[in-house]
Formats: structure tokens, C-alpha cells, sequence
């Protein structure tokens, strides 16, 4: 999918007092211009893991946060393969660009850092990168979870309860498992133990070509009983006392870029 980019690979982005991009894959800054965010005002660019459906704008955008590399800004979160490199992975992110931000950090499952007013918690995953991190988000606006690319494990659901928002990395639909990700039966068993108020769906690959995001979305909620919608690129949600869903009306094109900054 990363090739094909029918469901695209930008990441997402988090605005809670700071601006916060996660996992900027193939096509994250023309993304970000296409859908009217500006790249120029990032805070922080996370990388979870290092492959590069997950990194490989990083680099471009830690070019965005610095002010085109021309002031010493902002953090770069990432894992320690994406940071410094762990046998045949990475690192994701070359030491020149990382000599240019404010700050780098190298998160662990079970470590925190603060960004702003938004504390990010590294998750334990199971993936073929060891130093996969999910990530907890504590904001004002209360506790946001994802999972990371990462295969199911006993223990995965319990640490995301509190969340209010869940974002899952579902790389394929029904039951249709394979190693190190997580399919849509996973998704349901997850949200019955989490029981957030809404579920985002994303990440998802070639199979779901098949069964479209929207049915599996609908089936997901169906037998977890929590509301899930697919993370279609443009998808934005608005986390107050009640959590709004506005979805794009189409799929954004080149027509509508707008040069941001
Ligand atoms: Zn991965």
C-alpha cells in the first residue's frame, strides 16, 4: 500500500496547544498542504518505528519545524532505531537533520516527554522492529491512544484504557492476520477491553481493497459496540466535551494545493 498509496501514508497530526506530527510516511507534506495544514508550524515530528511507511518524510518536515533549517526548533520523537540506528535498521533520521531541531528525544515503551502542554507515553508493541513505540497522549482534552504498528498481545488493550480516543493501526480486514500487525477481528477484541469513545481506523493495506474500509468501520462497531470510523486522509476530529467526526466530502487533488507559510 505504501507503493500504491490508495489510502495514502501521511500519518496524523495532533493540535493540543503544540502541533504534533505522527508518523509521516510517503506523501505526509504534500498531504499536509493539500489538506491546509501548515508544516511550517510543527512543534514536533514523531517516528515510531523504522520503516518507511512510517518515516520517510521525517526528514523533509524537521525541515518545515526548523523554518526551512534556519532556526533551532522543535523536538524529534522517535524510536531508537529512527534515532540511532539498531542493526539492520535506520537510522531514519540522518544526523545532519538532526543536529538542526531543538531537541531530540529518544522515546522507549514506558518512557515520557513532554511537548508543550501534550505529554507523549511510549506503548510496548510487537513488531519486527524491536523499538516499535505506541504512543499515549495526555492533552487537556483528556488521553489519546495508538497503537503503533504492532501484532496483538494479551496485555495490548490494557495499556490504552482511559483512552478516549483510540487510533488502530489495522493493516488487514476481518480475520485475515498477519505477523507483527493487526486485523479488524484484533481491532474489535481491543475496543471491547478499551472501550474508548470513538476508534480510528487506519494504516490499512492491499486486502482492504476487498473489503472497504467504511464495511469493515461499520462491522468493527457493529461487534465492539464503539463507534469507528476509517482514517481517511483529510479526517478530522474535534475532541471536546462530545467528539466531532468531519470526514472530506472528496479525496483532495494537486487543484487544491495551497502554499502554506
Ligand atoms: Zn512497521
Amino acid at each position: 500500500m505504501t507503493v500504491d498509496q490508495r489510502f495514502r501514508t501521511g500519518g496524523f497530526r495532533i493540535h493540543a496547544g503544540a502541533k504534533i506530527h505522527v508518523d509521516p510516511g510517503p506523501g505526509a507534506l504534500l498531504l499536509s498542504h493539500l489538506h491546509d495544514l501548515n508544516p511550517l508550524d510543527l512543534d514536533c515530528v514523531v517516528v515510531t518505528h523504522c520503516h518507511p511507511d512510517h518515516y520517510c518524510d521525517a526528514e523533509v518536515l524537521t525541515e518545515a519545524m526548523t523554518k526551512r533549517m534556519t532556526q533551532r526548533r522543535g523536538v524529534l520523537v522517535g524510536s531508537e532505531s529512527v534515532i540511532r540506528g539498531r542493526e539492520k535498521w535506520g537510522p531514519a533520521v540522518s544526523p545532519y537533520h538532526q543536529s538542526k531541531v531543538g531537541e531530540v528525544v529518544c522515546l522507549r515503551p514506558g518512557e515520557t516527554c513532554e511537548i508543550g502542554e501534550v505529554k507523549l507515553e511510549g506503548t510496548p508493541t510487537k513488531h519486527s522492529d524491536p523499538t516499535t513505540f505506541g504512543i499515549k497522549f495526555h492533552t487537556s482534552a483528556g488521553l489519546v491512544g495508538y497503537t503503533g504498528d504492532t501484532e496483538y498481545f494479551e496485555e495490548l488493550p490494557e495499556y490504552f484504557k482511559g483512552s478516549r480516543v483510540l487510533i488502530i493501526n489495522v493493516t488487514r480486514p476481518q480475520n485475515r492476520r498477519i505477523r507483527w500487525h493487526l486485523c479488524s477481528d484484533d481491532a474489535i477484541d481491543i475496543l471491547k477491553r478499551v472501550e474508548p469513545e470513538l476508534a480510528v481506523m487506519i494504516h490499512m493495506g492491499m486486502l482492504f481493497l476487498r473489503n472497504p474500509p467504511d464495511e469493515e468501520a461499520a462491522r468493527i462497531e457493529r461487534e465492539s459496540g464503539i463507534r469507528t470510523v476509517p482514517g481517511y486522509p483529510g479526517t478530522r476530529l474535534t475532541i471536546g466535551k462530545e467528539i466531532s467526526v468531519a470526514r472530506p466530502l472528496k479525496q483532495a487533488t494537486l487543484g487544491d494545493f495551497k502554499l502554506n507559510g
